[in-house]
């Protein structure tokens, strides 16, 4: 944490937030979801999907690309197999909305395989697997961003995936197991944290047109003001797939099959400027319908035992599994406050004092 940092209670960031979406003509159980979507993101250690978001979000629905009070419609249902519409309307709503159903689907006949098409930006991906596995159920996520291309293709410096998300989540009696990342080599929203003044990236995230690896927020969003937007259209780089030519190709497949063939748009070539939306293809297992759920679960947390059980190569940080550092953030985080970076907060605070939220006590 930078010695600038605020410290602000999670419910105290909640609350304004929701407070913000209110104010901006959302229903309450809108402005409520949101809300504590980013802020528990932000708990997670995600700033990247956390409140930095909202003026953005709050942009695009005064531009009319993200739309308030829609509801998640099933274009498709075969039982074990649902075809969503999003509407555009704020991901975190309508995603829920849809993963919510083919949960339901999932309990009841074993496996559910959900396509979502045209959301809003639906953000921390992990959130969805969490859900799942609250309800007991193995749940594998691929997320692209229509119209958002920011990410250079293995052996390429111009942009042509999305920063295509994955997430994989088991529930476990012990807590479940949640991996869930970006195949950019970091989240856009990690580029958007540092160029408020949060955490620096790492050496080589981003690329520059003439092929130089670069950690400067610059190439993706061109100049910018501090406390000014940041738009990735204006940046002549790219941001890099993780993993050479192996994260490339998940990147490409994350495009195929949760744009190309829910029917989302893919992250280009982009037709109408503007409009950001995720398509997501998910696919829910019932671990019981695979024999013996507590068999599962046995072979789960023996294998979880010896993983974590290797020599670390650096004495001082152990072998983790998949959502251990986010549990860790979250229970650090919910005993001393979120950090925020001043920059972070100043953008904050022009979109409450915009919309004549009032802010929290003792915050200015
Ligand atoms: P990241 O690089 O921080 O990786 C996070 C994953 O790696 C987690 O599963 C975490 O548990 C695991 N991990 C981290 N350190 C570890 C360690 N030392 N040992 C073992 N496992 C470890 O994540 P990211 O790529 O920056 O993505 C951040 C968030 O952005 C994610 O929640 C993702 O869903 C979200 N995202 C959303 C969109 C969208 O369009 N909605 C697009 C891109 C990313």
């Amino acid at each position: 944490m930078a010695a600038t940092d605020l410290l602000i209670p999670a419910p105290v960031l909640e609350d304004l937030v929701r407070r913000i979406f209110l104010a901006a003509g959302c229903t309450e159980a809108e402005a409520a979801r949101v809300a504590s979507h980013l802020v528990g993101a932000n708990l997670a250690g995600h700033d990247s999907h956390g409140v930095v978001r909202v003026p953005r979000y709050i942009e695009w629905m005064e531009q009319g690309y993200l739309l308030k009070g829609q509801q998640a419609s099933v274009v498709t249902d075969g039982g074990a197999f649902l075809l969503m519409e999003g509407h555009y309307g704020l991901g975190q709503v309508v995603a829920e909305q849809a993963v919510r159903l083919a949960i339901s689907r999932a309990v009841q006949l074993g496996t559910c395989v959900m396509g979502l098409r045209n959301a809003g930006h639906i953000g921390r991906v992990g959130d969805y697997a969490e859900m799942a596995a609250e309800a007991g159920l193995v749940s594998i996520h691929f997320v692209n961003v229509g119209g958002s291309v920011l990410v250079a293709p293995f052996g390429g410096v111009e942009r042509r995936f999305s920063t295509a998300p994955i997430a994989i989540g088991l529930p476990l009696p012990e807590g479940p197991v949640i991996l869930d990342f970006a195949t950019a080599l970091v989240a856009e929203g990690k580029v958007l944290v540092a160029s408020r003044g949060g955490k620096p990236l790492p050496e080589g995230a981003l690329i520059d047109p003439d092929g130089r690896l670069s950690s400067d927020p610059r190439s993706l969003y061109g100049e910018y003001a501090p406390e000014g937007p940041r738009n990735p259209a204006l940046g002549l780089g790219a941001l890099r797939a993780f993993g050479e030519h192996k994260g490339s190709g998940l990147a490409f497949m994350c495009e195929m099959l949760a744009g190309a063939l829910t029917g989302s748009p893919t992250s280009g070539p982009i037709e109408k400027r503007g409009r950001v939306v995720n398509g997501m293809l998910s696919i829910f297992l019932a671990p019981d319908r695979f024999g013996d759920a507590a068999g599962f679960a046995d072979a789960a947390r023996r294998y979880i035992a010896w993983v974590k059980a290797c020599r670390p190569a650096d004495p001082s940080a152990p072998v983790l599994i998949p959502g251990e550092p986010e549990r860790a953030r979250r229970a650090e985080r919910l005993a001393r406050g979120i950090p925020l970076p001043a920059e972070t907060w100043a953008s904050l605070r022009a979109t409450a004092q915009k919309l004549s939220v009032p802010l929290p006590e003792g915050l200015t």
